[in-house]
């Protein structure tokens, strides 16, 4: 499976795609968004009540994964109108570290061209809010990028293994044979030669990048500064009381005995000790990437390894992001990212079934080296890079699922994100915190991301 295939925009919602590309802008974050969306006609179309009650009472809320979504929901808990952190206590559990999986070593594309198109405007929307907020040009590198598709030939290598090409054209040259065949002329990272075809995704218009790792625990910091409260430990259970049904909620287990099941408390280890205890949880959010099922084994979220490198190049290398198609099928995609490193990731693998922890994800440096030698077939600025970091996690699949999970009252889920994951997580966030505060999600329809959909 390639990670590519799942970036394309579903056929029926592509966005018609630019002949040709303008020059690379570095940030736009000083123009406004052409793809803004009112909050007013959002709601129109979109408010959807998901039978939770509206929080008036003392409430302990309880998150249970830092990756991004769980990052991006306690921040937008922290900033929701009634989020009063005298009554409302919000505790983030993370059984490695923040930003460990997914979050941390995924590539960081933004596209307003992603999908599911339900969240997408409003996730787009967000991200550029939220940079020009906090910083983020500088917190977590975000900027406007181009986005293409290459298809490309490498030329007949120089040494047996390594797919060099031994060229050594000047840029201006470069620059010339690319405008020749109508390829972007700044480039000039790639090798021309080996160019057969190239066409674009996306303009600084609509697309964007952050730094993943950055952006996420810059969430959490964010989301800790207003009360939120960070426990690195391990959620193992979910307790729950029961009582005679009197809700007419739709969320309310009505079968059977007559009896409701709601949250009222997980279990937990903390990574320094051993020793299990209990937190209480009036409403429970689950955002564990796809260890969600550990915690909700009727929810399906398939989880399959991808190994990413990041290079220092020996050239500058324009804010172009690249999905390649190579002859021998491994198709990486090309993230430069403006700490002047780039970023690569391969496809992914079903050969290790998802370990227990983010820590015990097993890195195959000969996959590593894949994406390196497939990269520096076609790029002498990345062939001559230096690699500085060589990983591997599991990208979650199936949804993205957001809501409540129906029989339990006070169970939500966020999971499930795809490739997608970094692109939708300030919606996420927002729509969960509007479902927990409010009974309903209002700046965005999620009638198709209902978990219960991805449920057995
Ligand atoms: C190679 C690759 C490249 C990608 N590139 C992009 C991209 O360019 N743009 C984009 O939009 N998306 C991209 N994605 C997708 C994106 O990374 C994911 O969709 C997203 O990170 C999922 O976030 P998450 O918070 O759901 O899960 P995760 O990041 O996996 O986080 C889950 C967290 O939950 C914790 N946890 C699990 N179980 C428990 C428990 N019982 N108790 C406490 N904590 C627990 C874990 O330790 C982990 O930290 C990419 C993915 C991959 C694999």
């Amino acid at each position: 499976m390639l990670l590519k295939r799942q970036r394309q925009p579903q056929a029926s919602k592509q966005a018609s795609k630019p002949t040709h590309l303008q020059p690379t802008t570095p940030n736009l974050l000083d123009q406004p968004s052409i793809y803004d969306i009112t909050t007013s006609n959002t709601h129109e179309r979109s408010t959807f009540n998901l039978g939770l009650l509206p929080m008036a009472d003392e409430q302990d809320i309880v998150i249970v994964g830092g990756g991004i979504i769980g990052c991006t929901t306690a921040y937008y808990l922290t900033r929701h109108p009634s989020y009063d952190p005298a009554k409302h206590r919000i505790i983030l559990f993370e059984a490695t570290k923040i930003a460990g999986g997914a979050s941390g070593k995924a590539g960081g594309l933004l596209a307003r061209w992603a999908y599911p198109s339900s969240i997408v405007p409003l996730s787009w929307r967000l991200h550029d809010e939220l940079a020009r907020e906090h910083s983020g040009v500088e917190r977590w590198g975000y900027r406007r990028v181009h986005a293409g598709s290459l298809d490309a030939q490498p030329s007949a290598p120089t040494s047996a293994d390594d797919g060099e090409t031994g060229r050594t054209d000047g840029d201006e040259t470069i620059a010339e044979q690319l405008r020749a065949s109508g390829v972007p002329e700044d480039l000039t990272w790639l090798d021309p030669s080996t160019i057969l075809s190239y066409s674009s995704l996306g303009s600084p218009s609509n697309t964007a990048q952050v730094h993943p790792y950055q952006f996420t625990t810059s969430m959490a910091s964010l989301a800790a500064e207003k009360g939120v409260k960070i426990i690195l430990g391990t959620v193992t259970d979910i307790q729950y009381t029961t009582s005679p049904l009197q809700s007419t909620s739709p969320s309310s287990n009505k079968k059977g005995s007559g009896t409701a099941r709601a949250v009222s408390g997980v279990t937990y280890t903390r990574t320094d000790t051993s020793t299990p205890q209990t937190h209480p949880a009036t409403t429970l959010i689950l955002t564990a990437g796809p260890w969600t099922p550990t915690l909700l084994p009727s929810l399906t979220i398939p989880a399959h390894r991808a190994h990413s490198i990041v290079i220092h190049p020996s050239k500058p290398i324009s804010a172009h992001a690249l999905f390649t198609s190579l002859p021998t099928g491994l198709n990486p995609e090309i993230y430069p990212r403006p700490d002047s490193t780039i970023y690569a990731c391969g496809p992914t693998d079903s050969l290790i079934p998802l370990p227990s922890t983010t820590a015990l994800v097993e890195v195959d440096h000969k996959r590593c080296e894949d994406i390196r030698k497939q990269i520096s077939a076609i790029s002498p600025a990345l062939r001559d890079g230096e690699v500085v970091t060589e990983q591997a996690c599991y990208l979650p699949g199936g949804g993205p699922w957001i809501g409540p999970v129906g029989k339990e009252e006070g169970l939500l889920v966020a999971a499930g994100h795809t490739c997608w994951g970094i692109m939708n997580a300030p919606a996420t966030g927002k729509l969960v915190a509007e479902m927990v505060f409010e009974g309903k999600a209002k700046s965005a329809s999620v009638r198709s991301l209902d978990p219960r959909r991805g449920m057995w």
